[in-house]
Parts: structure tokens; C-alpha cells; sequence
């Protein structure tokens, strides 16, 4: 039993499971969901430690409480004697950083906490030079927020701490909306960052996500291998991080297609940065979908086409229409293939594992009569492991698709 030490020092607020439903806790899995709660203990508050126990009363775990979310506790530690304070957390945040020394000696701009994968589920960090982006995803995360945000800066040589939590998740943990300088006063609005050799002004408190999107560090390494003499189609451009990889790897022409006025604008600015032929490019704020179309129309073709839409899919209820937007694009990219073309096709939909998008393609290669073969499977910077008791932090995946000659 828990003895003294338990009386004085774990947290008095408990949850016990119903029978049967610890099984994936018991393999580490990181969530409980609300209906496999029996019996709530010492009415915990938002983001407070409980411990959880089965249903015979064996401790299962401690975690952080969030009355209003389906995932209604999620998992800070498996060991008995842990006391969730802010020394754990160091230990927690510092072995994250650890891990990433490699990244953080090669590159300005790293992930350096991802959540779940590191144990501290609801908690994204993201280093641009000196400054922190912080992302509170979790009731868990927000209930220690003030203790992370020191911790940041003790443990990092960043000279601010920005926070960036203004995502859609948050309204189902019931988290308003919230951005905003958290230590060393407001930073500069942009950041340079370097990236394989390329820069990058960041936004910082007005990109998408925290700003960048460091996930796909590896994959443009990759996309500048290939563009050499192409003429290149960048589908949801962003600020340029395939654009500007494509140029650099010699690309004949490029063609940026986004939505976003200012993402285009920030790639304008990117190209200049790295004095790269800015005339070779030709920037279209369209919606890919149409843009897609008018090029089928007009009978235009590529040599090397990059899809690199948002989240059609963030829950997997959002499948079936995510499938259709998938499939759509994919269609009418290969069809805009010179043949031996290339496309490089992602999503980063959670909700579609890379089974049903390898599936998606192949229905819209068939539907448009094309051959063609997968030369290489692609997926998230390393920066965003993947715990294997957490498959769930798996998002991005990719294919490097080449057309067969007829
Ligand atoms: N490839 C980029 C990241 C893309 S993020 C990089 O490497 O940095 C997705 C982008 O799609 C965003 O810039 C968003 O503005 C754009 N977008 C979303 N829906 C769109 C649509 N229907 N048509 C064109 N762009 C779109």
C-alpha cells in the first residue's frame, strides 16, 4: 500500500478503470478515454494529476485530468514513486533536448519536444535560433504551463519563449485560444532560420503551426536531388521550402501555387535571401484544385509536381472526405506528368495511415490510366519521433511516385 509516503505525497485524486480496460495502459499507450473511467475520486480540476488505478486497485499510472475531452487522462508516468512536480519535468524536457543534439548542433531550426513521443503528452516546443515556440495541445500541459516556460528558458540558451497555442484542438480540451509573449518580452516578429544550407524567414506569430514546417526537413533535402533541369509544380507552396530546394538543385522552372497571399509573399523574400533565380519562378495565389483543372484545360505539363496539402483529415471521422480531396489532387497531378515525370504526394492527415494513402493513389493512377511505381517512401523529420507504444504520432507520410513510359 502506499504507506506515509503515499498519504503525504501522491495526489489524493483518483480515477479507477472499469474491468477489461486497462489493457492499453498496461502496454503504455498514453490515454484514457472517458468511457473507460468507472469511478472519479477527489473531483480533480483541469489538467490536475491523478493517479489511476484498474478496476482490483493495482496502480496503473499518473496522469493529468481533463474533464471536458474523450481523452479524458493522459499518461505522465508509469513508476509508482514519481512525484509529478516540476522536477520531473526538467528531467523529462532535458532528456528531450538530449536526444535532439545532433539536430540542435546541425540546425537552427529544431523540434525539440513532440509531445506524447516524449513523453509529455500535449507539450510541442519548437526552437527557431534563439526563440521558443510553445504549443499547449493538453489541460495536462496548460496546468504547468508557467513551470514549462521556465523550465524552457533554464534549460535552453533561447532568449524567449513565444507561445503558440491557437489550434482547434484546444477548443475540444475546452482551452481557449491563446499567443503571446511568455519570457524575454516580445520577440522579433520574423526569424532567419538555416536549413540544409537554405534560409528561411520565419513568421513567427502569424505563420501556420508555429511557424514552419520542420517536418519536412529530409524530404526537401530529397526534392532538391531531384529537380535538376525539371520543370517543377510546388502545390501548396507555403513559404517555400520545396520551391526554394528546387532552385537551389538546379530546377529549369518552378511553378508556386498557395492560397495564402503573405505565405507567397514570405517566399518571395525567402528566394531572395538565398540569391536564388527568383525570374524562373512564377508565383499563382490559386486554390490547387482549380489551378489543377486549369492546367488539365490547357493542356500544361510537368516534369516534377510536389503535393503537399494541409490536413484534409485531423480525426479520423474526416476520412472519407479527406479520401476524395486526396484523390482528386492525385489525379489531376499525375495526369499533368510528362511521362517519366515525378511526383512527390503527401498527407499529413492523421486519420489516414499510410496504407489507405498508398490505396488513394492507386485508385487515382488507375482512374487516369497511368503506370507507375513508388521509389521511395517518405516521413517526418526525426525530430518528430515516433514513440512505439504511440503510433498515433505517425502523421506524415509520403511518396516519391515516377511515371512509367508508355
Ligand atoms: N509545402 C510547405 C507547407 C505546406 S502547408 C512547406 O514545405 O513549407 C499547406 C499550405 O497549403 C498552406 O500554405 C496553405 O495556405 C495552403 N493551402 C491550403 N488550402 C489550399 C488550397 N485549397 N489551395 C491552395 N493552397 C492551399
Amino acid at each position: 500500500m502506499n504507506g506515509e509516503r503515499g498519504s503525504s505525497l501522491l495526489p489524493m485524486k483518483k480515477i479507477t478503470l472499469k474491468a477489461g480496460r486497462e489493457k492499453s495502459l498496461r502496454r503504455h499507450h498514453p490515454w484514457v478515454f472517458s468511457g473507460s473511467i468507472a469511478k472519479v475520486d477527489g473531483n480533480p480540476g483541469m489538467g490536475e494529476t491523478v493517479s489511476i488505478y484498474d478496476s482490483v486497485g493495482a496502480f496503473l499510472a499518473y496522469g493529468a485530468y481533463s474533464p471536458n475531452s474523450q481523452i479524458r487522462v493522459r499518461v505522465w508516468s508509469w513508476e509508482e514513486s514519481e512525484i509529478i512536480a516540476p522536477d520531473f519535468f526538467r528531467k523529462r524536457i532535458k532528456h528531450a533536448i538530449r536526444l535532439r543534439i545532433g539536430e540542435i548542433n546541425a540546425f537552427n531550426a529544431v523540434r525539440l519536444i513532440y509531445a506524447e513521443s516524449d513523453e509529455l503528452p500535449g507539450l510541442i516546443v519548437d526552437r527557431y535560433d534563439d526563440v521558443l515556440i510553445m504549443q499547449v495541445l493538453s489541460a495536462g500541459v496548460e496546468y504547468w504551463r508557467e513551470t514549462m516556460a521556465d523550465l524552457l528558458m533554464e534549460l535552453t540558451q533561447a532568449k524567449y519563449v513565444y507561445e503558440r497555442s491557437d489550434m482547434d484542438v484546444r477548443q475540444i480540451e475546452g482551452l481557449p485560444s491563446r499567443t503571446g509573449p511568455m519570457r524575454g518580452g516580445t520577440p522579433p516578429e520574423k526569424v532567419q532560420i538555416d536549413e540544409n544550407g537554405i534560409k528561411f524567414w520565419v513568421d513567427i506569430c502569424g505563420g501556420h503551426k508555429t511557424g514552419f514546417y520542420l517536418d519536412q526537413r529530409e524530404n526537401r533535402a530529397k526534392l532538391q536531388k531531384l529537380a535538376k533541369d525539371k520543370d517543377f509544380l510546388d502545390c501548396f507552396a507555403y513559404t517555400g521550402g520545396f520551391t526554394l530546394n528546387a532552385l537551389a538543385g538546379g530546377a529549369s522552372r518552378v511553378t508556386a501555387i498557395d492560397s495564402s497571399r503573405d505565405a507567397l509573399e514570405l517566399a518571395r523574400m525567402n528566394i531572395s535571401l538565398n540569391g536564388l533565380p527568383i525570374e524562373k519562378v512564377e508565383f499563382l495565389e490559386a486554390d490547387v484544385f482549380q489551378q489543377l483543372r486549369k492546367f488539365r484545360d490547357q493542356n500544361k505539363k510537368f516534369d516534377l509536381i510536389v503535393l503537399d496539402p494541409p490536413k484534409f483529415a485531423p480525426t479520423v471521422s474526416q476520412v472519407k472526405k479527406a479520401t476524395r480531396g486526396y484523390k482528386d489532387i492525385n489525379l489531376l497531378a499525375l495526369k499533368l506528368l510528362h511521362p517519366g515525370g515525378v511526383l512527390v504526394t503527401f498527407s499529413c492527415s492523421g486519420g489516414v495511415g499510410v496504407e489507405l494513402f498508398q490505396k488513394i493513389i492507386a485508385g487515382a493512377a488507375l482512374d487516369a490510366g497511368i503506370s507507375c511505381q513508388i521509389i521511395d517512401h517518405l516521413k517526418q523529420s526525426p525530430d518528430h519521433p515516433v514513440a512505439l507504444n504511440f503510433p498515433e504520432g505517425a502523421y506524415l507520410k509520403g511518396f516519391v511516385i515516377r511515371i512509367l513510359n508508355p
